[in-house]
């Protein structure tokens, strides 16, 4: 399904042939007000949890609470199956994603996150390992009104390819691609800053500069999982999710407002 205002990948690289070796793969989110259930992808919706499992909390200080007690719920943010969005990301022996986060402000989170920012808990799963759901998760003691708080929605995925952000690329490319981004944006970059929830792709800098995290376990520099998006248009606020593909467990980074 196509959802996302874009010249076909073929017309862009007919135009920008340097852009082939930097073609990623990824998958866009579009989500729709739905009540999901814990066997299908959403965004905010219920997660296919093993009851035997503790449910995340985040104890840390936050601009609710400055010394981070009681701990609180974390609440689900997207929960991704792999049938819906099979690619390179997924760790071997894995099928499932889900990914949480405190719904609080931290001015000082854990060193692998970004400030002001939520705190995010990663799950990768093999759906067949679980056997008894949890069916009712703790809700969140406390968490920002405004902001943190996915609202339940179902989910169609959309494979694109992906392109590094401008300032990424070399400079001799950049007229070419304004040109381009003129042409058939409708207004907005659709060529290297896709718009909305994504698995895989790049990251878009339009906040800050490119910056490469390196894992904290072994240097070596991640690439990006998941964007999180505040709204589906462009130029809406987001922010992404880095991992390791070297690590046995992919640890993760956050940056906010990508
Ligand atoms: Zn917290």
């Amino acid at each position: 399904m196509t959802h996302t205002p874009r010249p076909l990948v073929e017309a862009i690289l007919a135009v920008l042939p340097e852009l082939a070796p930097h073609a990623r793969d990824a998958v866009i989110f579009h989500p729709e007000r739905a009540e999901p259930d814990c066997r299908t992808s959403s965004i905010g919706g219920p997660l296919l949890w093993p009851s035997d499992e503790p449910w995340p909390e985040c104890s840390l200080p936050d601009v609710n609470s400055p010394d981070g007690a009681p701990a609180t719920a974390m609440v689900p943010v997207a929960q991704i199956f792999c049938r819906d969005a099979p690619g390179p990301w997924w760790p071997a022996g894995t099928d499932l994603l889900q990914i949480l986060w405190c719904p609080n402000e931290h001015w000082d989170p854990p060193v692998q996150q970004a400030d002001i920012s939520p705190v995010l808990e990663v799950r990768w799963r093999q759906v067949a390992d679980v056997i008894n759901e949890l069916t009712t998760p703790p809700p969140p003691s406390r968490y920002e009104e405004d902001g943190y708080l996915p609202q339940a929605c179902g989910i169609t995925a959309e494979r694109v390819t992906d392109f590094p952000f401008r300032e990424e690329l070399p400079a001799e490319l950049l007229l070419r691609l304004e040109d381009l981004v003129r042409q058939t944006g409708g207004g907005g970059d659709a060529i290297t800053r896709l718009a909305g929830w994504e698995l895989g792709g790049w990251p878009t800098w339009h906040l800050t500069h490119p910056t490469v995290f390196a894992c904290g376990d072994c240097g070596t520099a991640m690439t990006l999982l998941f964007t999180v998006a505040s709204e589906t248009r462009q130029g809406s606020s987001s922010a992404g999710g880095e991992t390791c593909a070297s690590s046995p467990a992919p640890p993760i980074t956050v940056t906010p407002s990508r």
